[in-house]
C-alpha cells in the first residue's frame, strides 16, 4: 500500500492530471470502461442482492454516466481561474480564485448502491484532478471485485486504484496521509473516519444517512402521493439513503392513504421472480429489519423468505416516537405510518429527532411548503416527490449535522475535490505608501477612511 501510494504522490507531482484534456479523456475513458462491462457489472450486482437492471440502471449507472457527460462538458469551464474584484485598499491590482486539484485522494463507498457511491465522488475527483484510490463495500462483494476488474483493467495504479476489503483495509488506509477523505456510509462509521482524518488534519466529505421523514398533509394529491411514495420506499427494497423512512399522515386522511398504499404495492408486483423486487443484502440487516418489525402492528405485508433474504413490502400502523422503528435509519422495506391531528406539534417532535440526510413534504398547500421548509433542517428534499432531487445534478447532494458534511455532484463534486486559491497580481508601477512605517496620525486616517 506504501509504495502504491507514493507512486500515486509521484505522478501527480508530474502535473498531468492537472491538464484539461487528460482530465477529459479519463473520463472519457471511465465512461467507456463501464460502457463495455455492463454486462459483468450487472451480472455482479445481480448475485449480490438481486438488483435487476432496470433498477441497476436507474438508480446507479444513469446517474453516473449523467455526471461523466456533464464532467466532460464543463470541466474546462469549472477549472477556470476566476475575476472578482479588488477592493480599494489593493488597487491597482487584479484578483482572482484558481481552481487546484486537492492530490491524492481516498474514497470508501457504500454497499447499497455500491455503484453509484464509489463512481459518482471517482467522476468528480478526475474532474478535479486528484490521484484517487477507492475502496468499495465488501458486503457487496461481487460488485467490488467487478469494479476491482473493470477500474483496475482501464487505469494505471499510479492514478487510480481500487483496495477491496473491509474494516481491517480500510483502518489500515486510514493510518495514511490522503490530501481528501470522501466517505459514504452510516453514521457511527463516519465518526471514526473523521477521527481518523483528524489527526492529519485530512479535510473529509462525509455521506451519511438517517430517518428522512415524511409529510403528508390533508391538502395533498393523495393517489399521485401514494404512487411516488411507494416506488420510493421499495425501490432497492428499502436500502436507500434517501428512503422516506417513516411516514406523518393527517389523521383524516390516513385510513384512506393505508387502503391506496396496500393497493399500490399489490399493483407493482414487487417478487423476486419477476425481478421487480431486491433481496435484503445479508443475513445480518435481513435479522436487523426483520426485528424492527413489531407484529402487533402490521396493517399489510410481513411475509418473509429466509433463504431467499426477502422482506416483503411491510406497512406498520399506529407507530409511535417511542418504537424500536424509531430509534434507528430503517433500511428495509418497512413503511410505518405515524398519524397527526396537529402539524406544529409533529414538526416539533421531528425537530428534536438528529437532522436527516432527505425530508419529502407532499402537499398542495403554499403555507405548508413555505412552513416546513423554513422550520426544518435537513440535507435536501423534494416537496410531491421523493429520491429525484438526487438526480439533478444542479442541485447539491449531501447531509447536515449527523446526515453529514459537506456535498457533491455536478459543480458541486468538482468543487468538493478542488482547493480555491485566492490570489492578488499586483503590478510594480505604484505603491501607496500607507502601510510602511514610519507610521502617522494621518496615514492611520486614510487606512481608517479606505478600510470603512
Ligand atoms: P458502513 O458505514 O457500514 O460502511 C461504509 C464503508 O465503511 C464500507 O466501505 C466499509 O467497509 C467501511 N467500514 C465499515 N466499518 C468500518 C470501520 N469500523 N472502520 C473503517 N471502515 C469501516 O455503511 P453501509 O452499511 O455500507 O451503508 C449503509 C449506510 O450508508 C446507511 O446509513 C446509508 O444511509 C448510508 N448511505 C449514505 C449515502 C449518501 O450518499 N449519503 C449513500 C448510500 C448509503
Amino acid at each position: 500500500m506504501e509504495k502504491m501510494l507514493l507512486s500515486q504522490r509521484e505522478f501527480f507531482n508530474t502535473n498531468e492530471t492537472k491538464q484539461i484534456s487528460f482530465r477529459v479523456d479519463q473520463l472519457q475513458k471511465l465512461k467507456q470502461a463501464l460502457k463495455e462491462s455492463e454486462e459483468l457489472l450487472f451480472e455482479a450486482i445481480y448475485i449480490d442482492f438481486k438488483k435487476s437492471p432496470h433498477e441497476t440502471y436507474t438508480s446507479e449507472f444513469a446517474l453516473v454516466y449523467h455526471d461523466i457527460d456533464e464532467a466532460v462538458k464543463k470541466t474546462k469551464r469549472w477549472s477556470k481561474p476566476k475575476r472578482v474584484r479588488t477592493d480599494l485598499l489593493n488597487f491597482p491590482a487584479r484578483s482572482y480564485i484558481v481552481p487546484e486539484p486537492l492530490g491524492n485522494v481516498l474514497i470508501i463507498g457504500a454497499w447499497n448502491l455500491p455503484y453509484l457511491t464509489s463512481l459518482a465522488p471517482l467522476v468528480a475527483a478526475i474532474a478535479g484532478g486528484n490521484t484517487v484510490v477507492i475502496k468499495p463495500s465488501e458486503i457487496a462483494k461481487n460488485t467490488s471485485v467487478a469494479m476491482q476488474k473493470v477500474l483496475s483493467a482501464a487505469f494505471k495504479d499510479n492514478y487510480i486504484h481500487v483496495v477491496e476489503g473491509g474494516i481491517p483495509e480500510t483502518t489500515e488506509l486510514l493510518n495514511h496521509k490522503f490530501d481528501k477523505i470522501f466517505f459514504t456510509g452510516s453514521t457511527p462509521v463516519g465518526k471514526i473516519v473523521y477521527q481518523a482524518a483528524s489527526k492529519k488534519l485530512i479535510p473529509v466529505t462525509l455521506e451519511l444517512g438517517g430517518k428522512s421523514p415524511v409529510f403528508i398533509t390533508k391538502s395533498c394529491n393523495l393517489k399521485r402521493t401514494v404512487q411516488r411514495l411507494i416506488w420510493a420506499k421499495f425501490l432497492n427494497a428499502g436500502q436507500a439513503c434517501t428512503a422516506p423512512d417513516f411516514f406523518m399522515v393527517d389523521k383524516v386522511i390516513k385510513q384512506q392513504f393505508l387502503e391506496l398504499a396496500k393497493q399500490e404495492i399489490i399493483k407493482a408486483n414487487y417478487s423476486v421472480e419477476n425481478d421487480n423486487y431486491v433481496q435484503i443484502v445479508d443475513r445480518k440487516n435481513y435479522d436487523r429489519v426483520l426485528a424492527l418489525i413489531d407484529p402487533g402492528k402490521v396493517y399489510f405485508g410481513g411475509k418473509t423468505n429466509e433463504k431467499d433474504r426477502i422482506i416483503e413490502p411491510t406497512i406498520l400502523d399506529n407507530v409511535s416516537f417511542d418504537d424500536a422503528i424509531m430509534q434507528e435509519e430503517i433500511f428495509g422495506p418497512i413503511l410505518p405510518v405515524i398519524e397527526y391531528d396537529n402539524i406544529d406539534e409533529i414538526l416539533g417532535k421531528v425537530k428534536a429527532l438528529p437532522k436527516p440526510l432527505a425530508c419529502y413534504i407532499y402537499t398542495e398547500s403554499g403555507e405548508e411548503k413555505r412552513k416546513m421548509l423554513n422550520e426544518l433542517s435537513f440535507g435536501g428534499g423534494a416537496i410531491n416527490e421523493s429520491h429525484m432531487h438526487v438526480a439533478n445534478s444542479n442541485l447539491p447532494f449531501g447531509g447536515i449535522g449527523n446526515s453529514g458534511i459537506g456535498s457533491y455532484h455536478g459543480e458541486f463534486g468538482f468543487k468538493t475535490f478542488s482547493h480555491f486559491k485566492g490570489i492578488i497580481d499586483k503590478p510594480t508601477w505604484f505603491e501607496l505608501r500607507l502601510k510602511y512605517a514610519p507610521y502617522s496620525a494621518t496615514k492611520l486616517k486614510w487606512i481608517k477612511r479606505l478600510f470603512r
